[in-house]
């Protein structure tokens, strides 16, 4: 399982494949990607299967854009299947997240997000993030993507490493983490993120670790801001040089 993300001035497709091609060490049943349409829409591609499949049945679709995730899922909850491969949407699909990890409370919070009027479309855990985004980016976070993933992740038990997007906050990328790993690079070319340093190879010889409880926000520029569970900035993000 693993989770990529690119935004910047390049196309993200080809670096999201390769991300997650290096990552199929991991492991996985499934893999996906969202992109940011240049008109500003969220487009989604996944299915079960190989990273090699999705690279196919991306060729099928009009894939310009400068902003992605991609994931590669190890099933916990849910099978193995193109509705349960990441990424996540919210009701209206203006959203979407990838997830490495577990939601322990998913089902009380599915319980209380159906009730509220919230429709799922898959078996995984992971779906609960998506509307929990939804509901805070139109109530307390006030369109805020940083802010309403903050919340959503105080709602949370488990573990995760997550990548977000929104249609409208389009070149924004956020990720939080707790017990899983995520890496950030900040470069000329753009900003990314992945599981493991090893998708950034070739890319950048200085990387941030992102550590548990914190947040990031990626801009196109390059820029990657890093902030405690509180919102708080985080001064001196933990970062290291690799020596590929
Ligand atoms: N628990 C999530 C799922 O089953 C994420 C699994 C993973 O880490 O890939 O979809």
């Amino acid at each position: 399982c693993g989770i990529v993300g690119y935004t910047g001035a390049r196309q993200a497709l080809p670096f999201l494949i390769d991300g997650l091609t290096t990552l199929e060490y991991r492991g996985y049943d499934s893999a996906g990607v969202a992109l940011v349409t240049p008109q500003d829409d969220i487009l989604q591609i996944k299915c079960k299967g190989r990273v090699a499949a999705l690279a196919e049945l991306c060729e099928r679709f009009d894939t310009a854009s400068t902003c992605g995730i991609a994931h590669t899922r190890w099933a916990t909850h849910g099978e193995p299947s193109d509705a349960n491969a990441h990424p996540h949407q919210d009701c209206d699909g203006t959203l979407s997240v990838v997830h490495n990890g577990i939601v322990e409370n998913y089902q009380a919070l599915q319980e209380e997000l159906s009730r509220a009027g919230h429709t799922f479309r898959s078996q995984t855990d992971s779906e609960v993030i998506a509307h929990l985004v939804e509901d805070a980016l139109a109530g307390p976070a006030e369109g805020d993507l940083l802010t309403a993933v903050s919340l959503a992740c105080s709602r949370l038990e488990g573990s995760w490493a997550m990548a977000l997007v929104d249609a409208a906050d389009p070149g924004t990328i956020v990720c939080a983490r707790k017990g899983s790993p995520l890496v950030l690079a900040s470069t000329d070319d753009g900003a990314y993120a992945a599981s493991d340093v090893t998708a950034l190879a070739g890319i950048t010889n200085h990387v941030v670790n992102l550590d548990d409880g914190q947040l990031a926000r990626l801009s196109p520029d390059g820029t990657v801001e890093v902030f405690e569970s509180d919102l708080s900035v985080c001064a001196s993000p933990d970062s290291f040089d690799i020596d590929w």
